[in-house]
Order: C-alpha cells, then sequence, then structure tokens
C-alpha cells in the first residue's frame, strides 16, 4: 500500500485570538476543523491571532491551550503566534505599497461618524459593508500628491488602506474561491471584494490587521484547508482579493454553522456563561459539551 506523500497533506489550522475565554463558538469551529483535518488526512496547525497585543495576553493562550487538549485536539508545534512576525505583515505592506495600491487614511472615526451623520440628515444613507460597518469616504484616496505630502510631514496620524477599484484592476476580475464541502465535494464560488470598500490593512498603532495577517499567516504556514465560521464568510472576499495581489496560493474555504444565543446573536467572549473555562469549573464533560454544540456522537 502507499502512503501519501506528508508534503500532499493538506494543512488546516484553528486560529484563535487569545483576548477571552474560548466558549461553546470556538468548540464547534476548533472540533469542526479537526473532524475534517482527520477526514482529509491532513495534519494541524494552531495559531494565535495575537496582533492586537494590548487586548491578547499569554493568561488567555495557557487556558485557550488546556480547554483543546481538554476539548481532544492535538497539534503540530511550534503554535505560530502573530506577535512574533510582524516583518512578515510589513513585507506585504511593502508589496502592495510598491505596487501603488495603498494611501494613508487620515480621518478619525469621528470624523467619518460627522460626515455619515451629515449625509443621512440630508435623507441620503451611506453605504455599509457586509458587516455592517460605514465605508470610508474617498476624500483621501482623492487627495492631491501636495495634501498628503504636507499632511505626512504635519505627522497627522494615518491608517493605510487598499484601494479597492485600483487593486480590483490589477487582480483581474472576476474573483473566484474554492471552497469545499465536508462529503469532499468542492466547488468555486465568485466573490465581490468591492462591497468592503477601501478596507484598512495596516492600523496606526499595529502595522497590519487581520486580513492581512491571516493571508500572509495561511501562506507561510502552508495552509490548504481554512475552515471557520461563518460569521468570516464575506471576509473571504478580500482575503482571496488579497492572495492574487500578493501572489500567494488560494486555500479552499469551509464555513461553518455558529452557535446563537438566546437572542440569536453570535456568542462573545464576553458570554462568560458559555466559556469553556467556565463550564468545565462547574463540571461540565466533553460529552456534554458535544451535546450542546449539536455534535453527539451517534
Ligand atoms: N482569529 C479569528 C477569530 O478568532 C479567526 C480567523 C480565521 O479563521 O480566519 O475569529
Amino acid at each position: 500500500m502507499a502512503f501519501a506523500d506528508p508534503v500532499d497533506r493538506p494543512v488546516f489550522r484553528f486560529a484563535p485570538s487569545p483576548n477571552g475565554d474560548l466558549h461553546l463558538g470556538h468548540a464547534l469551529s476548533a472540533l469542526e476543523n479537526y473532524r475534517l483535518c482527520q477526514t482529509f488526512g491532513g495534519r494541524f496547525l494552531l495559531r494565535f491571532e495575537d496582533i492586537d497585543v494590548e487586548r491578547c495576553s499569554p493568561a488567555f493562550e495557557e487556558q485557550m491551550l488546556d480547554d483543546l487538549h481538554w476539548l481532544g485536539l492535538e497539534w503540530e508545534e511550534p503554535v505560530r503566534r502573530q506577535s512574533d512576525h510582524f516583518d512578515d505583515y510589513q513585507a506585504a505592506i511593502d508589496t502592495l505599497t510598491d505596487e501603488g495600491l495603498l494611501y494613508p487614511a487620515f480621518l478619525s472615526r469621528g470624523d467619518v461618524k460627522r460626515m455619515v451623520r451629515a449625509s443621512q440628515e440630508r435623507g441620503e444613507a451611506w453605504p455599509r459593508d457586509p458587516d455592517g460597518a460605514v465605508l470610508y469616504p474617498d476624500i483621501c484616496r482623492l487627495l492631491e500628491p501636495h495634501e498628503r505630502t504636507a499632511n505626512l510631514a504635519a505627522e497627522m496620524p494615518y491608517t493605510l488602506r487598499l484601494n479597492m477599484n485600483d487593486a480590483l484592476e490589477v487582480a483581474g476580475t472576476p474573483i473566484y474561491s474554492s471552497r469545499f464541502g465536508s462529503d469532499g465535494g468542492a466547488e468555486e464560488q465568485a466573490e465581490n471584494p468591492a462591497l468592503w470598500g477601501d478596507v484598512v490593512l495596516a492600523r496606526k498603532d499595529i502595522h497590519t490587521s487581520y486580513h492581512l495577517s491571516v493571508v500572509v499567516d495561511d501562506a507561510l504556514q502552508g495552509v490548504t484547508h481554512i475552515v471557520r465560521g461563518q460569521d468570516l464568510e464575506p471576509a473571504t472576499a478580500v482575503h482571496r482579493l488579497l492572495q492574487i495581489l500578493l501572489g500567494l496560493p488560494a486555500p479552499a474555504y469551509h464555513h461553518h454553522r455558529l452557535i446563537l444565543d438566546e437572542d440569536g446573536r453570535k456568542l462573545s467572549k464576553s458570554a462568560g456563561d458559555t466559556s469553556l473555562r467556565s463550564l468545565r469549573q462547574a463540571g461540565v464533560t466533553q460529552s456534554d459539551v458535544l451535546r450542546m454544540i449539536g455534535m453527539e456522537q451517534a
């Protein structure tokens, strides 16, 4: 019998942010990821997405490792920690800057809020992204070079945003992502990154962003199969666009159902009573967790 070449094995990853306790929603995500990884004969990686170093902490990491072991997961070492790799994200920012696809955006949140309010008072709806956040105005993209230079010389704080129209032109459309099902089926899905407007790729305080670091890391770690919640499904459009712009491989995606609270909202890390830590302290077992998230074995 021939064994698969290890190089050809699919690579899966679970990528929590250590800024709170894992809850039942994470348990579903981690276990679904792990189950699919085993079905596909893959390698399993863990990554801590801790670019927001102020909100993340080693104590949360420790608790997450403990909870994930308790759930029965095993992963390859070393665990990648994003805060150890800011240079990798900077290299990607430099590539996009060299291509002329980023611009400094100087408006504060308050400035944007005031503009949105004024437009609403005139009876004009302001466009929003798939997460419901208002799109950034065109102003900074349209600044004259001398105005931009003056703002930079005055050391005005700024974020770096992707010029979406130019990016789409460079990438070429239509853009597709690969999707895979638990039955092994695969399909291509058309994506529309324009819905996100000029996304932030590097923040003022942190010189990267979720969208940028996630695509860079998935490529550097050789991730081939991404399993994550449906709440992140719209973001896949931006991730595919960035992969094309940065010349990175295209992983396949699977977005799983979410666990909602009684009010129909996605569980959050502040929903303490569903945290694995408090459930464990209350004597809940692994099979109780499986039952609570609708994954009990037949
Ligand atoms: N770090 C993200 C989260 O905790 C997951 C990112 C991803 O799976 O792409 O929601």
